[in-house]
Formats: C-alpha cells, sequence, structure tokens
C-alpha cells in the first residue's frame, strides 16, 4: 500500500493534515505521522520503498533546522516543505534533487495545497507520460523533472516515433508533451492525428514550444491540445499544468466509470455492453466474421445468499469476474448483466475453441475454492451460447438465454450452446 509521510510536531497541524487527507485520498492510502527526527528515521527505515510522498516540518524539537528534509531527500522521497517561515535555509533546501515545493503555512489554504499535491504525486505513479521532444537536453530534463512527480515515462525524439508509440499499445499513455518544432513530424501534425483515436476523455496533450507567436499557440489548441506550456519552463510551472490536466482526465474518467461500469464489481454494466457490444456486430457483419455471445449465471446463488449472508453473496458476485477474466483475453468483452448473470462477447473464434473455453470456464467454477475468513464457499455456474453472428445484439441475448435455460433445466453446471 503506497503510503504518504507526515513529519510535524504540531499536534493541531497534524490534525488538520489528516483530516484533509481523510478527505481527499481513498482507501488504498496509508498515513504515517512521525511527530519528531528520531520517529521519522525509524518509519523510512521501515517503509522507503512505500513511501510514496513526505509532507516535512523545518522545526523540529529533536534536530536542528531543515534536517529532516535533508533526510527524505536523501532517501529518494519526495518532498514538500511545509513550514512557518521563510528562512535562507529553505532556498538551499530547495535545490535538492527530491524537494518539490515549499509550503508556507502562514498562506490561506497552504494545508490543502499541500495534501492535494502529495495526493497527487501518490496518483502520478500508476500514469505513464509521453515525451516528445528531437532535443535531448530536454528530453532529460523533462524524464527528471517528471520522475521527481512519480510518473513514469516514455520519450520520442520527433512526432513520427511517438505516433508509432501509441499505435503500438505498448504503452497505456494518459498523457503527451509535445514539442512543436522537430523534424519528420512536427508537434501540430502529431496532435492533430492522435486526435481522431485519443478523444479529450482519455488523453491529455500538452504542448511545450519556445515559439511565442499566438499563432502558434492557437494552432496547438485548434490541433487538440489541452494546455500550452511556454519553454524555458519552471518546474513548478511544469508540476501544476501537469497536475491540472491530470485532475480533468480523471474526472473524465469517473464520470464515464460512473456510467459504463457497474458498481460492486468494477466491470462493465449492461448499458455499455449493449452499446460496444452493437458496434462489434455491426462492424463484424460486414467481415462475416464469428461473434460469440455467452451468458453466465450462478446456480443456486439464492441458497449462498441465505447460507452466508448478503455480504459473502457480494464476495461471491465479485469472485465470478476474477474467474471469467483469468480465462479469457483481456480485449474480450465481460460485463454483469444484472444480479448473478454475467455476460460475454468474443470476437473471430471457432465453434471449437469456444466448447473448449466455455468448458473451461465451467470447470474453473467448479474446482474454484472461495475462502473467506475460515468459510469455504463453492458454486457452479450455468452457462447458455449463442454461437452464430446474428442481425443484432438483441437477438444473440434472446438465444444465449435461452440456451442458459436449457443449461439450468438439465441439471446446472452445464453449457450449451446454440450454433445453429
Ligand atoms: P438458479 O440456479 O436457477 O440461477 O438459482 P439462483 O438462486 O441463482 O437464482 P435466483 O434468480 O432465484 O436468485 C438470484 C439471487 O441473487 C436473488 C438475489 O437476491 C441475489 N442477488 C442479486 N443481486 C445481488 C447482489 O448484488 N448481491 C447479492 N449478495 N445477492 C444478489
Ligand atoms: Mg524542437
Ligand atoms: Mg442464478
Amino acid at each position: 500500500m503506497k503510503k504518504i509521510l507526515i513529519i510535524e510536531d504540531s499536534k493541531v497541524i497534524v490534525n488538520l493534515l489528516k483530516i484533509k487527507v481523510d478527505e481527499y485520498i481513498g482507501e488504498d492510502i496509508e498515513l504515517l505521522i512521525a511527530i519528531n527526527y528520531k520517529d521519522a528515521i525509524q518509519l523510512i527505515n521501515q517503509y522507503t520503498r512505500d513511501i510514496a510522498v513526505a509532507i516535512v516540518d523545518m522545526n523540529l524539537p529533536d534536530t536542528t533546522e531543515g534536517k529532516a528534509v535533508v533526510l527524505t531527500n536523501s532517501h529518494g522521497i519526495p518532498t514538500i516543505i511545509f513550514s512557518g517561515a521563510e528562512s535562507r535555509l529553505h532556498e538551499k533546501l530547495m535545490q535538492l534533487n527530491n524537494v518539490l515545493d515549499f509550503v508556507s503555512k502562514n498562506t490561506p489554504n497552504s494545508i490543502d495545497y499541500a495534501v492535494s499535491f502529495a495526493n497527487r504525486i501518490v496518483r502520478n505513479c500508476k500514469y505513464t507520460v509521453l515525451v516528445v521532444d528531437d532535443s535531448k537536453l530536454y528530453r532529460e530534463r523533462f524524464k527528471k523533472d517528471l520522475e521527481l512527480l512519480h510518473l513514469n515515462i516514455v520519450t520520442a525524439k520527433d512526432g513520427e516515433e511517438a505516433y508509432g508509440i501509441m499505435q503500438s499499445n505498448r504503452y497505456e499513455i494518459i498523457m503527451i508533451l509535445t514539442d512543436y518544432n522537430m523534424p519528420k513530424m512536427d508537434g501540430i501534425e502529431l496532435i492533430s492525428k492522435l486526435r481522431q483515436t485519443y478523444k479529450k476523455d482519455s488523453l491529455s496533450i500538452l504542448a511545450i514550444s519556445s515559439n511565442d507567436d499566438v499563432e502558434t499557440l492557437t494552432n496547438f489548441i485548434k490541433a487538440g491540445a489541452d494546455d500550452y506550456i511556454h519553454k524555458p519552463y519552471s518546474f513548478d510551472e511544469l508540476s501544476v499544468r501537469i497536475g491540472a490536466n491530470l485532475n480533468t482526465i480523471e474526472l473524465f474518467k469517473k464520470a464515464n466509470d460512473l456510467v459504463n461500469k457497474d458498481f460492486l464489481t468494477g466491470a462493465y454494466n449492461r448499458r455499455y455492453f449493449f452499446e460496444a457490444s452493437s458496434a462489434i456486430i455491426a462492424k463484424n457483419s460486414r467481415k462475416e466474421l464469428a461473434v460469440v455471445v455467452a451468458m453466465i449465471d450462478i446456480d443456486k446463488f439464492k441458497s449462498i445468499n441465505d447460507t452466508y449472508g448478503h455480504d459473502i453473496g457480494d464476495i461471491a458476485i465479485k469472485e465470478v469476474i476474477r474467474v471469467i477474466k483469468s480465462c479469457i483475453r483481456a480485449s474480450d468483452l465481460l460485463a454483469r448483466f444484472g444480479g448473478e448473470e454475467f455476460c460475454i462477447l468474443l470476437e473471430d473464434i471457432s465453434l471449437d475453441d469456444t466448447k473448449k473455453l466455455m468448458e473451461k470456464i465451467r470447470v474453473t467454477f467448479e474446482k474454484n475454492e472461495l475462502k473467506v475468513d475460515d468459510l469455504i464457499i463453492k458454486y457452479t455456474v450455468s452457462i447458455g451460447v449463442a454461437f452464430k453472428l446474428r442481425n443484432n445484439i438483441n437477438e444473440m441475448i434472446k438465444i444465449s438465454d435461452e440456451a442458459l435455460y436449457k443449461a439450468k433445466e438439465i441439471g446446472r453446471n452445464k453449457v450449451i450452446i446454440n450454433s445453429k
């Protein structure tokens, strides 16, 4: 679990920071608190690898001014200095490699700012940014700065290479920083091409150029850039712009998830399944490729709820997603359709492979043991499959539903495939 380390001797401030952290941060982040230098050393020794960021007071009772900042810095921990007064020392500390910012306790919203910045750093760990610049010097500088923000970096030396990287799907890129003038393909052409595939809700693009005419800037925005940073840039500016644009894309993602995903399992919901599968069916009917729809339903699920309670029933439902995912490819479409009913859509697959896969899913459930505390929960599933491509998704679901009904009728824990 990722951790935020707070080194602060004032109880009042610790409590205020705690309240803010709780407001901002999900369950997957833990807060470590050191109220003096000695505790800080102990916590860092224990958790170095997991500490994503530290908020550090300059003055502590058991050490000299700024020493805790030197400590977190020397362990490679991104550090936000949180202190009462600016001094000559703070300017020196700001030069240290892993110091991100100095936040004065006296400014309004300072607690809010420090915590939201720390939160940003923690969340950055899971994101990859593509930096596109023909200047090696700038690529290296971006790399250093973005790594300090805990982002993962991929670099390209021109638009063409960047476009190739995006097409390869080798990385899950959430943001691109691109220069303007580059050989082969410039920044504006790169953005125009990318925006045909990647809309603003899945990819954030920041243009960074030394051209300061208004025309370049407007052309960037027209091509689809979200923001523009002038070169040479300061670390502070880069950091706040990246932060603001990542916040925006996270909001897009949250909104999309609310609409498309099931709250309990995080799997796609019925609505999304209809939307995505309709597009797949339309595409495949032109190419006459096989499309398979399989409906999977837990057998006698009601008795799991009745025996163990609703909470464990919920865990059993989440387990279904895990098991099915372990059997199918990441590109296959999987959705929770209703209470204990799930649906998958597979493309370009033979009848033989369909039979093998469905049998594998059935047997995996049969053998699976779900352990919750000291309970072992076992259940089977019935599967109904529509093998042949039909005119639309409704027809295919109707056929798989009928097959599922038959599988239940002949005793459950069965696969019935309709390939007529
Ligand atoms: P069958 O083998 O015929 O499918 O029997 P079944 O008991 O699985 O099917 P039935 O449709 O009779 O009961 C489904 C149960 O699933 C009833 C409902 O309370 C429960 N259920 C639906 N959604 C949820 C949920 O989100 N969580 C839990 N714990 N139970 C749910
Ligand atoms: Mg250039
Ligand atoms: Mg059922």
